[in-house]
């Protein structure tokens, strides 16, 4: 029974908060692995740009170089030199666009040009970036003309050091870009000028766009996947509560059905038991008085225990009904105490009762009310060990009858308390030691609540318990 109900508390809405965070991993995990592709493509060209331009340096020698320095110097036969050895670098490596050679200044962030590939005459204006228009962007630098590097850390940081290329792609009207840079050195091993290759990595970025297709397949995919699964399983787990649910609701109308089938038979023993104690089938001596008189225990026992199971299965059908009508309550908590003085006495407690003399008029259903009042003391008495104490306090204030079932006794466990008013539930503490079944409080919370009053408790296990209710005394 207890599967049952943890089979219907658990609610299917969490597989749509598992399924949003799935979503978020998935997604999160795609683009890391995306964007790590991406780098590791990225590196495998950087280091193939890094091996051309540094094989590229050796063919230079920094003392040649110093020969270029300003702008007459593009007509020197050393130019022109140079200018064919860098064009005989580009086209054996076809991926180059520009191939070109700077010296450092000595601010950090100007460079000037040595020499490019494209400027065998600086001065003839030639269509550079092949758009179809002669314009500044086509402009060529002489030798010596300035360039400022402060935006390009590679060049400015390592270019003249070591060989080294830029970390990201520069993309511009003339195509996706990596540029790599090696020093030249002279036989001293320094270096102030470096060879510069642009080279157009538009393949490399198709690549990684051919490759996002796949990938995006693959996670929408997934996306579609997770949610199809989800929604599936939340179907299958609604239908199984469903399932569980009937199985329950039928289970508490057999119970129903059953116990009120008892019922009428029990009556019966019980009503004949009186006759025959009253001596209304003749006398009976002393022993036979014995046995009817626990004859008339059991069947008392017996018949509370089915009125209670008849109330279980209404609570949980959502069947209880209440009948309230108008109540003495000085005559209703005595029929109480009556009862409850002798298992008071039988267990040797304490018992402190705290009534008002006078009531006001009170409207409330007499069966549920002192069912649960005397379940409440009946507890009280039960799990409280002998010598202790259990007081009753009833006040009224604003037509609330509002009463205090107090303990001295073995209280309930802080970790079960949530769980106190469930059907059938019993506290560890108590349930291998002292007897009970679970139902009184489960009937007495339905009762309670069906007459709009509330029913709460304050326990600390080993020190006692108090229980509370308030029961509103006027029909609103
Ligand atoms: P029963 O007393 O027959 O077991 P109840 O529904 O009346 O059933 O109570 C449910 C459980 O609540 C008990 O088994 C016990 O663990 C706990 N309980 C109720 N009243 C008290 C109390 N006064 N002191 C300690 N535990 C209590």
């Amino acid at each position: 029974m207890k599967k049952i109900y943890k089979i219907n508390r658990l609610n299917p809405n969490i597989s749509y908060v598992i399924l949003v965070i799935s979503l978020i991993i998935t997604v999160l995990v795609s683009a890391i692995l995306y964007y790590q592709i991406q780098t590791i493509l990225k590196d495998r060209l950087r280091e193939r740009i890094i091996s051309i331009v540094r094989t590229a340096s050796t063919q230079f020698e920094s003392e040649e170089l110093s020969l270029i320095n300003e702008k007459n110097d593009y007509t020197t036969e050393k130019y022109k030199n140079i200018i064919f050895r860098l064009n005989k670098i580009r086209s054996n490596n076809p991926d180059i666009s520009f191939i070109y050679i700077l010296r450092k200044t000595e601010n950090p962030n100007i460079v000037t040009f040595v020499a490019d590939a494209d400027s065998l005459d600086p001065a003839l204006k030639v269509d550079l970036n092949n758009d179809g228009l002669l314009n500044e962007e086509d402009e060529l630098k002489f030798p010596g003309d300035e360039y400022d590097i402060s935006d390009n850390d590679a060049l400015r940081n390592l270019g003249f050091s070591i060989p080294t290329a830029d970390a990201e792609l520069t993309a511009d009207q003339w195509g996706n870009f990596l540029s790599g840079y090696a020093p030249i050195e002279n036989k001293n091993g320094q270096s102030i000028e470096s060879i510069g290759i642009d080279v157009e990595v538009s393949d490399y970025s198709n690549l990684v766009n051919l490759a996002f297709i796949p990938f995006i397949s693959f996670v929408i995919f997934l996306v579609i996947l997770l949610t199809i699964v989800t929604l599936l399983l939340v179907r299958i787990w609604k239908n199984r509560v469903k399932v569980v649910q009937d199985l329950d609701r039928q289970k508490d109308e057999l119970l129903g059905l059953v116990s009120h089938q008892l019922a009428t038979p029990v009556s019966a023993i019980k009503w004949n038991t009186e006759m025959m104690l009253d001596g209304d089938l003749g006398e009976f001596n002393i022993e036979q008085k014995k046995v009817l008189l626990s004859f008339q225990d059991i069947t008392k026992e017996l018949s509370d225990l089915i009125s209670m199971i008849l109330d279980v299965s209404r609570i949980q059908l959502g069947r209880i009904r209440v009948d309230k009508q108008e109540l003495d309550l000085g005559t209703f908590f005595k029929e109480i105490l009556d009862i409850i003085q002798p298992k008071v006495q039988e267990k040797e407690v304490k018992f402190v009762v705290d009534i008002p003399k006078n009531f006001p008029a009170a409207m409330l259903d007499k069966r549920y009310t002192h069912m649960t009042i005397e379940n409440l003391l009946t507890n009280a008495v039960k799990y409280t060990p002998t010598k202790g104490q259990v007081s009753l306090k009833v006040s009224i204030k604003k037509n609330i009858l509002h009463c205090e079932v107090k303990d001295t006794g073995v209280g309930i466990p802080k970790a079960e308390q949530a769980k106190i008013f469930g059907k059938l539930f019993r506290a560890s503490n108590v349930k291998n030691s002292i007897d009970g079944n679970g139902f009184g409080l489960f009937v007495a919370k339905g009762a309670i609540e069906a007459q709009g009053g509330k029913i709460w408790f304050t326990s600390e296990e080993g020190k006692g318990s108090t229980f509370f209710i308030d029961l509103p005394l006027v029909e609103k």
